[in-house]
């Protein structure tokens, strides 16, 4: 089973809007939701990393948050080619409004958005329950290979990359219960 749909902005602001309705509104029946690990495994450009591990400097001690550009280069693998800065922000203020997607509608070719990063500067790299909200409802409902990179901006090694791991969530709505689940990624230099 493969869906390819790009990240469509539009999908996303319905997204984000279907979201907000829900916590507005908490009689809104929802529609079970079930989120199974969809990515075997992400690539990672090491300028794509370098990039995000600037930006995530360059903002702290606040976070940085920001979009992943990319494709789906084997079926269920991810290359993360670019990593696109949107704000800086705290940890409960992580959000994304229709102009930030916008960016996407430049790419061309097989590019799409595959995700999102933020910055966790010193304490540690998972998704608190904000992140996971953020992940499900903006991401990974919208486009299920999707995932969330965290980079610690203060455990930056020698060759100028930070420390940094990629999640999906899994869950169930019917049990209330959804959690993130690492992706194994690795690091792939640019040749030209
Ligand atoms: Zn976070």
């Amino acid at each position: 089973m493969t869906d390819n749909h790009p990240h469509k902005r539009k999908d996303v602001v319905e997204n984000l809007k279907k979201s907000s309705k829900v916590e507005k509104d908490t009689s809104v029946k929802n529609e079970d939701i079930i989120l199974e690990l969809e990515t075997k495994s992400v690539m990672i450009s090491d300028q794509a990393i370098k990039a995000i591990t600037k930006f995530s400097i360059d903002a702290m001690p606040k976070e940085a948050i920001g979009l992943l550009s990319g494709k789906e280069f084997r079926p269920k693998e991810l290359l993360i080619n670019k990593g696109l800065y949107v704000t800086e922000g705290e940890e409960y203020s992580v959000s994304f409004s229709d102009k930030d997607f916008q960016v996407f509608d430049q790419l061309t070719n097989s590019e799409f958005c595959v995700g999102w990063w933020h910055s966790h500067p010193g304490f540690g790299l998972f998704l608190s329950q904000t992140d996971i909200t953020t992940h499900i409802f903006s991401f990974q409902l919208v486009q299920p290979l999707s995932v969330a990179l965290v980079v610690d901006p203060m455990d930056v090694g020698k060759d100028g990359i930070a420390k940094y791991r990629v999640f999906q969530v899994i869950g169930d709505s019917r049990k209330n219960l959804f959690r993130y689940n690492e992706v194994a990624s690795y690091l792939v230099v640019a040749s030209d």
